[in-house]
């Protein structure tokens, strides 16, 4: 089976680790020969993965196709998938999901709650609403990493707006994020990981860990569930997604989006889960069994992030003393090159006692730093 990856970040890079307790040959398409996938796949092509050539060519001898992040090139999935190769998830989802225009109408058409909104043009649309206000701008495509998504709370700011097809949503007046990985596979039958809440750095407003399963009152684990479950069942896709969803403070559930791939919000159920969201992508894709998601024990993930004020070949301050602790498990995505801000790994925490992952975390992030020598 010649099993195929559109992305070869650190996503492709623990998919294909997964990957090799399977009886598969791996592919990937990347436009960089160091990316952190490259080196351990069997076959490694080099192009782009927004280019309709490359990707129908990469994919046309393949057995099934997957992606790891959704910035590819739709048009050539629809033909790979006329042709007969398995691509999940379906680019029909992915075209859905890469828009962010498309993809609120897809949560207001299925019912799927999610904030009100308006779509814009151009900047000068802002005008039309500052009634709206405060809201949040999103570009429809091309944004990503919190790029391409502007709060606008007053219409002194609209200048801070986007040019170009994008959605003005209701500010949300977030009390907690929580992100749930759902499966499904060609049966229809789903799965779903415990929920993870995102827990932020109140000064910088970055995410500062994770913990996982998130702590929810019981009737809004039910509603989330419902919602996450909704969400993939809509798109009528097998696959693997991340719905990410804000819990105001009324106690109302929202989507905020979804990404229809492994995600950064699951890395944990490597350890903390017995089959890891990798895992299940893997069988899903060849149509085995769906796994058990249930959780080992509960789990923090800290990332580790560039320092500020490094440039060049990274080196890991303090990783002896993070190996040395109990159940801390360190992944590193191999990159060479350190920039302030820049994804160089994360670690995971398993702990049965909340008050023990979030001081491990703590103790992480101040211990460990990526920097250059
Ligand atoms: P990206 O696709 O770049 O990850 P998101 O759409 O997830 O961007 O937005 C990034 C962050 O901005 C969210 O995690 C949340 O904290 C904030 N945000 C996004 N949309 C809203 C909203 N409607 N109301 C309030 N905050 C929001």
């Amino acid at each position: 089976m010649n099993i195929g990856i559109l992305g070869g970040g650190q996503l492709g890079r623990m998919l294909l680790q997964a990957a090799a307790n399977y009886d598969v040959t791996t592919h990937v398409l990347e436009n960089d020969t160091n990316c952190p996938a490259a080196h351990l796949c069997h076959h490694f092509t080099l192009g782009n993965i927004q280019d309709y050539d490359t990707v129908y060519a990469f994919g046309k001898n393949l057995d099934a196709l997957t992606i790891e992040i959704e910035a590819v090139n739709v048009e050539a999935l629809e033909q790979l998938e006329k042709e007969g190769v398995k691509v999940y998830p379906t680019p029909a989802a992915i075209k859905i999901i890469k828009n962010k225009i498309l993809q609120k109408q897809f949560y207001q058409t299925n019912e799927i709650p999610t904030s009100a909104f308006h779509i814009t043009n151009m900047q000068t649309d802002l005008i039309m609403h500052v009634n709206f206000f405060p809201a949040v701008h999103k570009l429809g495509e091309g944004g990503y990493d919190g790029k391409g998504v502007q709060i606008i709370n007053t219409e002194h700011e609209i200048a801070l707006g986007f040019n170009g097809p994008s959605v003005l949503e209701q500010k949300v007046s977030i009390a907690k994020e929580i992100a749930l990985i759902v499966g499904m596979d060609a049966k229809g039958e789903t799965i779903i990981y415990p929920p993870a809440e995102m827990i932020f750095d109140p000064v910088y407003n970055l995410l500062d860990y994770q913990l996982s399963p998130a702590r929810l009152e019981q009737k809004q684990l039910w509603k989330a569930e419902a919602i996450a479950r909704k969400v993939v069942t809509s798109l009528q896709s097998p696959g693997l997604f991340a719905i990410e969803l804000f819990i105001d403070t009324a106690g109302d559930i929202w989507v905020n989006e979804t990404a229809p791939r492994v995600h950064n919000s699951g890395h944990h159920t490597i350890e903390a889960n017995y089959s890891s969201q990798y895992d299940m992508l893997l069988r899903i894709l060849l149509n085995y069994p769906l796994g058990n998601t249930s959780p080992i024990l509960p789990s923090a993930i800290v990332n580790i992030i560039g320092s500020e004020g490094y440039n060049g070949n990274v080196f890991y301050e303090g990783l002896d003393e993070v190996l040395g602790m109990e159940n801390v498990f360190v992944h590193l995505y191999g990159k060479k090159i350190t920039k302030p801000g820049r994804k160089m790994g994360h670690v995971t925490i398993i702990s049965s006692d909340y008050q023990d992952l979030t001081h491990k975390a703590n103790k992480i992030k101040h211990t460990l730093k990526a920097i250059a020598k």
